[in-house]
């Protein structure tokens, strides 16, 4: 069983829900918060390092200051590894590569304390998804094995399953869970349920999946919702993701998230299209938070 908070402690406790929106580092992870902060996010998702890079330069000790101090942060920041890693790389130097720069992350993620860092499992290439997991555990074990004291979980996603993407099913995230529980939890997100071909789309359709989840995966492994609406039909196998209430899955799920006390402290986070003046994520923060009203009481299905 996963012990300990997941999040940072907060004497602000209060009954705004763990809401925001991924969050760009450009200019530095303090600038994260502040971005956060500006539009009323409670939590926020951050890249520990340019996603689209694999060098990065070490956080200076004045910037990690700037974000320990920063006043009234969101009460919850994870991390989002780089697109780039791929664990299950049949490429010998992609695979080294990915296990490297993965640590790297999670050093940095463990200088900012973030609570995790969400992951997304591996594509296989073309070698099966057999040989493909059995990669993917050979690598988070090499990557546990060095970083033996951190305290930051890595959180698997699930994934739509395109291409040779592995973790689009609940048992193959239970799967890599089973090797290093107390290392990893899992993360959910709407719109790569919905194209892995689970139907979230009504109230009865979502809360079935939540008890597979729960059955397979187990629901205290569950650090994040990602909340993002998909351009792809379900079990399309296709990453589109869309505003909230303007993709193929509606405002069903969203609602059930934000309105059941069973997620009251997990983090949701967008991540949906926007520019930088973040007025997009302003607009689905209001049609998410609008959900919320006359349903306080609501818990569960
Ligand atoms: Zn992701
Ligand atoms: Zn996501």
């Amino acid at each position: 069983m996963p012990n300990g908070s997941l999040h940072r402690a907060s004497k602000r406790e209060n009954d705004a829900p763990l809401l925001g929106a991924h969050m760009s580092i450009a200019g530095g992870p303090s600038k994260a918060l502040e971005r956060g902060r500006s539009i009323g996010c409670t939590a926020i998702q951050i890249f520990v390092k340019n996603n689209m890079q694999w060098l990065a330069k070490p956080f200076s000790k004045e910037e990690l200051d700037r974000f320990h101090t920063f006043i009234d942060p969101p009460r919850t920041v994870f991390g989002h590894a780089s697109y780039l890693i791929n664990l299950s790389a049949n490429n010998p130097d992609l695979l080294a590569r990915s296990i490297q720069s993965l640590m790297e992350e999670l050093m940095r993620a463990e200088q900012m304390c973030l609570p995790f860092l969400v992951l997304h499992p591996g594509a296989h290439m073309g070698d099966g998804e057999r040989v493909g997991l059995a990669r993917i555990t050979d690598s988070l074990g090499c990557v546990f094995r060095a970083l033996s004291d951190a305290q930051c979980k890595i959180a698997l996603e699930i994934t739509a399953g395109q291409g040779t993407t592995l973790g689009y099913r609940f048992e193959q995230l239970a799967e890599i869970i089973s090797y290093f529980p107390s290392r990893l939890r899992a993360c959910l997100d709407t719109a790569h349920l919905f194209a892995a071909g689970y139907d979230i789309s009504s109230k009865d359709s979502f809360w079935r999946t939540v008890a597979q989840f729960d059955k397979i995966v187990g629901r205290d492994y569950l650090a994040a919702w990602h909340l993002n609406d998909s351009k792809a039909p379900l079990g399309a196998r296709i990453d589109r993701h869309e505003h909230i209430g303007k993709g193929k899955i509606g405002l069903e799920p969203f609602r059930e998230i934000m309105c059941s006390g069973e997620f009251r402290h997990i983090p949701k986070i967008l991540e949906t299209p926007k520019k930088e003046d973040l007025k997009e994520d302003v607009i689905n923060l209001r049609v998410l938070k609008s959900l919320l009203e006359n349903k306080h009481t609501r818990s569960g299905p």
